[in-house]
């Protein structure tokens, strides 16, 4: 009898811990968020590229599986990027893309598929390019700002199509080689050795190891001084029109294609199947 006591107790504390610990209460949670509001709102005030000294993280091929994990980062880095989405992925994973629009990065369109797009007619260039961009807007409610050719490749009617579309194209000025090494140390060398200011940088979030560095990566960068903003905010990108070409001069550099994945290895690492 003596023993039945504690033994009760015990049993009517158990269950109460367990719900304090796994559901916060419902007060508790709401104020966290106003908070985290508030914060938000204050950390949107605007960089200003022409006084400080600004880069820009680009992500190709996604949104990829990994991309929820990068934009905790992004948000606890208080940073903006560059999503150049690929249609089937924004088909297979909306939620990401979404989540994109809504936490303010640049969106851009990266085709629907990853064509090469030299090699197909006309029709079928404006139709990896039109879906692609119907899409995102249907999922996110913002349609993509800006056009990246799949492995920065260009011609005539590429150029045509986007100044048709009414965007400008953006290319890269640094790589970082993500998608070939596949290791945190060698993308983080990478992307430091390619830094500078205003500089556009190539990477994936499909790689893995490029979101598990980039908590050290964005603490580097911000340590030189680089506040990490969406490509639109850079010196230069901001008056951009139909059909221009950015970062200029970067459609004359022939080493930028080395920097893009062999053909197929998104879609190995990044298959549409959904969340
Ligand atoms: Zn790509």
């Amino acid at each position: 009898m003596l023993l039945a006591v504690p033994c009760a107790l015990a049993l009517m504390a158990t269950p109460t811990a367990a719900w304090s610990a796994d559901q916060p209460k419902p007060t508790t949670t709401a104020k966290t968020t106003a908070a985290d509001k508030a914060k938000s709102a204050a950390k949107v005030a605007p960089v200003d590229c022409a006084k400080v000294k600004c880069i820009a993280l680009t992500f190709d091929d996604g949104p990829g599986k990994y991309a929820d994990k990068l934009l905790d980062t992004l948000k606890k880095y208080k940073s903006k990027a560059t999503f150049l989405l690929e249609g089937q992925y924004v088909k297979s994973r909306p939620a990401f893309a979404k989540r994109m629009a809504v936490e303010g990065h640049d969106l851009g369109n990266h085709s629907y598929t990853h064509p090469h797009l030299r090699e197909l007619d006309e029709a079928k260039i404006r139709e990896e390019l039109t879906k692609t961009q119907d899409l995102v807007k249907q999922v996110t409610g913002k349609a993509p700002t800006m056009i990246r050719p799949p492995y920065g490749e260009l011609d005539d009617r590429v150029k045509a199509i986007a100044a048709e579309m009414n965007m400008p194209i953006m290319l890269w000025n640094g790589g970082s080689r993500d998608w070939a090494t596949k290791n945190e140390k060698a993308i983080y060398d990478e992307v430091l050795k390619n830094a500078k200011r205003d500089g556009v940088i190539l990477m994936h979030d499909w790689v893995a190891q490029t979101v598990t560095v980039m908590p050290k990566l964005l603490t580097a960068l911000q340590k030189q001084g680089y506040h990490i903003v969406a490509v639109s905010s850079l010196r230069g990108a901001k008056e951009l029109k139909a059909g221009d070409i950015y970062p200029v001069g970067s459609e004359k550099d022939d080493g930028l294609t080395s920097d893009t994945p062999l053909d197929g290895a998104e879609s190995a690492e990044s298959p549409a199947d959904g969340l």
